[in-house]
């Protein structure tokens, strides 16, 4: 197999370029081509590959055989010499978190030893691997602020060779992974990489870098980070919806998070009080229905209640008497039916559930004295409480 000449090593800023097709193959039933030289990059170190055309066929992966580059196409094209164009904003966006991720790593070990274990460009986040058990909000901060200082002072980013021997004399961070002659990716004076990706020229084209939440991974922290457009689209989003909230606070943006905490402080003890309230009115309505009932068995669909208000209702009403309870009550996308008996009665709930289900599907069950069921088809309610009606009449 060929060795493709990779025309992004000399150039990452090269978004058209013509080449040979050398070989035309397949793989797994899709067209592919090797070239004799290609602008564009293939999965690795963590990176994707570019998207773009070839001979005016869209480019859909690409990948590194050893050296030969094969652009897997969306059809198949004709040979000899062709154009190729790399999708460039999409380029551009993975040089800038590319080139964000050398400065972060080094800006980790310079400020808190932290080593970098592993690297992932993501399509919306990248993630980095730090050798650290935990790291503090200031112990993050002082590592973003040092590699923004790098970012600003626009320091250039160079790219060479060196063969394998001479290696020792390159400061690396992290030892090589290939053997052979090395491509080293130089921050000037900052951080040295073996790097085979794509970079941008100057640090200050990174923009601007943001380190996002961490997750605990084999003993490590794994950071969520943003560069340069990415951290742009973030913080006009978090901005813009931290706005819209100060407004309906009334308040700061900085106020926000406070206000937040206290609604949530507020809620806790209103759904408390309104729990209390419904306990106290089950038990007023409960004599009310007791007053007006026909008999023992009382059975009714309560089309404005929801199931846990007719639970409530139920178990108050059989506490006060001698009485069987069949309530239907529409809950969120189903029908619930709750049957509750009082303790003197001594029906076995649990023997009415076959006799509901020959009627209309329902799930669920329960205990001697109380069974709960639900059933898709809200609408049949009223056939699930005649049926529980029925059964008790002839039972309880
Ligand atoms: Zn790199």
């Amino acid at each position: 197999m060929s060795e493709t000449t990779r025309l992004y090593y000399e150039d990452a800023y090269l978004t058209e370029f013509e080449a040979e097709v050398v070989e035309a193959r397949q793989l797994e039933g899709k067209p592919a081509v090797v070239l004799d030289r290609t602008a564009f990059y293939p999965e690795s170190g963590g990176q994707p590959w570019d998207t773009g055309t070839l001979g005016g066929a869209a480019v859909v992966e690409v990948l590194d055989l050893d050296g030969t580059i094969l652009h897997v196409l969306d059809r198949e094209i004709e040979g000899g010499r062709i154009r190729g164009h790399i999708d460039w904003p999409a380029r551009y966006d993975r040089m800038q978190q590319h080139t964000g991720q050398h400065v972060l790593s080094q800006a980790f070990w310079e400020v808190l030893k932290g080593e970098t274990r592993s690297f992932h460009l993501g399509p919306e986040v990248s993630t980095l691997e730090i050798g650290l058990a935990s790291a503090s909000d200031a112990d993050l901060d002082r590592v973003e602020d040092r590699a923004n200082a790098v970012v600003w002072e626009d320091r250039e980013v160079k790219t060479y060779f060196v063969p394998e021997e001479r290696i020792g004399e390159v400061p690396l961070r992290r030892p090589p992974k290939k053997s052979g002659l090395l491509r080293v990716v130089e921050v000037d004076g900052f951080d040295y990489s073996a790097c085979g990706g794509t970079h941008v020229r100057r640090t200050g084209e990174i923009g601007i870098i943001r380190i996002g939440p961490a997750e605990k991974i084999r003993g490590n922290l794994r950071f969520e980070f943003l560069c340069g457009g990415r951290a742009l689209r973030d913080y006009r989003e978090k901005d813009r919806s931290t706005r819209k909230m100060a407004g309906a606070f009334s308040c700061a943006a900085a106020g926000v998070a406070a206000q937040v905490e206290k609604l949530g402080i507020e809620h806790k003890a209103l759904k408390k009080r309104a729990r209390k309230l419904e306990e106290r009115l089950a038990a007023f309505e409960a004599g009310e229905v007791v007053r007006s009932a026909p008999g023992r068995i009382i059975a009714a669909v309560l089309e404005d209640r929801t199931p846990d208000e007719a639970r409530f209702l139920a178990l108050n009403i059989i506490k006060s008497g001698e009485f069987a309870v069949a309530y239907g009550a529409p809950g969120e996308g189903q029908g619930h039916l709750i049957v509750a008996r009082s303790e003197s009665i001594r029906a076995d709930l649990r023997q009415l559930v076959p006799v509901v289900a020959a009627v209309l599907p329902v799930k669920g069950g329960g205990g001697p004295s109380l069974v709960e069921l639900v059933t898709p088809e809200t609408a049949r309610l009223r056939d699930a409480v005649d049926a529980a009606e029925a059964w008790l009449k002839a039972n309880a």
